[in-house]
């Protein structure tokens, strides 16, 4: 087991003053993303984090997804440390980097952050390189094309030695942008559309619009699902549960068919917005793509952003679905979100949608029913579920 991760950050570095925050915001990120799997120590220090076992029940090597998946970070490495000395950074290398084994070709790359120390980076790694060698004589040096790259770290506190890079989320840390609401369905989409604006450092709160008993309680258990995945990238979700049936029924009884899944998302931006207004959001995020269905084209978009009064941020806008899957896919979403249980858009959803919906048939729609009663109702009977 390695003595150390380091961790690398991205975009930090282009954040100027504001840096020390970003930092501060990922250490502490990456310190709730570690905590369910033991005691450990995380730490900053010129533009790296170090993650260390607290103690020896420790086991960096069950945190190296959950690290994976925190944003702001470009990669991370299980390291080793050696005295700041090249007998002891090759000793480490030898010993340590098992990889070497069975690699035919490797290199060693090399830093020091330390420039007082006895050797220059190029000197590091033909020495290091040079006993490897003598101590592996079934492997060659190809700087091109390394089965295995040794890399040396040296720093003030001591050297580093790794051989295995994992790749980070990238993005900026969650927590920096602000917070949105996320409308979460049961869908393959939206989950997508959260994590999206989680990787550009907003913190996410989300809401679910539920149609008991037209909706199963197993829908519901769906979406509490997703959203228990995405905060493995986020950390803590509150989710809002809104009771939405009565209404929907109220529309189907008082509405034309085809105006059903219009009046509905207008609903759903009123509800959502009260919400936010008392949570402290400042946008909503959808998982809406231009053109997927008929709630979706251009038109039906800007009818139902006319209820908009905060920014809609719609990332998924420009995707395809085979896109949109590739992403689930790898969040690891999709399997949860294609299971059969029905969403409240699909249960009253007219035959023939309206794709080009009038305003004025809409608004007059709506003035036939107890609107702002009815919203009101929802809000009040809302509940919240903590996740993390
Ligand atoms: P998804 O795959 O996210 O369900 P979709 O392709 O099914 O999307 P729609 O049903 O038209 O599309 O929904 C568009 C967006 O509206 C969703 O991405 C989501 O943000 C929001 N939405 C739809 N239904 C609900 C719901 N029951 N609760 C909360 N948000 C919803
Ligand atoms: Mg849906």
């Amino acid at each position: 087991m390695a003595d150390i991760i380091l961790i690398k950050c991205g975009e930090l570095i282009l954040k100027g003053n504001n840096r020390a925050k970003f930092e501060d915001r990922l250490v502490k990120n990456i310190k709730s993303a570690v905590s369910k799997f033991g005691n450990f120590h995380i730490w900053k220090e010129q533009a790296t984090m170090f993650v260390e076992g607290a103690d020896e029940t420790a086991d960096l090597e069950t945190v190296i997804e959950p690290i994976q998946k925190v944003f702001g970070i470009i990669k991370l490495s299980p390291a080793w440390r050696a005295e700041k000395n090249i007998d002891s950074i090759v000793q480490t290398a030898a010993a340590r980097c098992t990889e070497l084994q069975d690699a035919k070709t490797f290199k060693v790359d090399a830093k020091r952050a330390d420039k007082k120390f006895e050797l220059k980076s190029p000197e590091i790694c033909m020495e290091t390189g040079g006993r490897l060698l003598a101590a592996y004589p079934h492997l060659k040096v190809d700087l091109h094309r390394p089965g295995v790259v040794i890399h040396v770290d040296v720093r003030h506190d001591a050297a580093y030695v790794y051989s295995r890079e994992y790749r980070g989320s990238g993005g900026i840390p969650t927590g920096t942008s602000g917070k949105g609401m996320l409308l979460l369905s049961g869908g393959i989409d939206s989950p997508v559309a959260g994590w999206m604006m989680a990787k550009r450092g907003m913190e996410l709160e989300a809401i679910h619009f539920f149609s008991y008993p037209y909706t199963s309680e197993r829908a519901k258990e769906k979406v509490i699902d997703l959203a228990k995945i995405l905060t493995q990238y986020t950390g803590a979700i509150k989710l809002h549960i809104v009771p939405f049936t009565e209404l929907q029924l109220a529309m189907v009884e008082k509405c034309p068919g085809d105006q059903i899944t219009i009046l509905i998302r207008r609903a759903m931006s009123r509800i959502a917005q009260k919400i936010c207004a008392a949570t402290g959001s400042l946008a909503l995020i959808t998982g809406e793509s231009l053109g997927q269905v008929a709630s979706q084209t251009l038109h039906s978009l800007v009818v139902t952003n006319e209820v908009a009064e905060m920014p809609v941020l719609r990332p998924l806008i420009g995707l395809d679905k085979e896109e949109i899957i590739q992403y689930a896919r790898r969040i690891d979403t999709y399997e949860t979100s294609i299971l059969p249980y029905e969403d409240c858009c699909t249960i009253f959803v007219p035959k023939h949608p309206e794709t080009k919906p009038k305003l004025e048939k809409i608004r007059l729609s709506e003035s036939k029913l107890e609107m702002d009663t009815l919203i009101q109702k929802a809000v009040d009977e809302t509940e919240i579920i903590e996740l993390s």
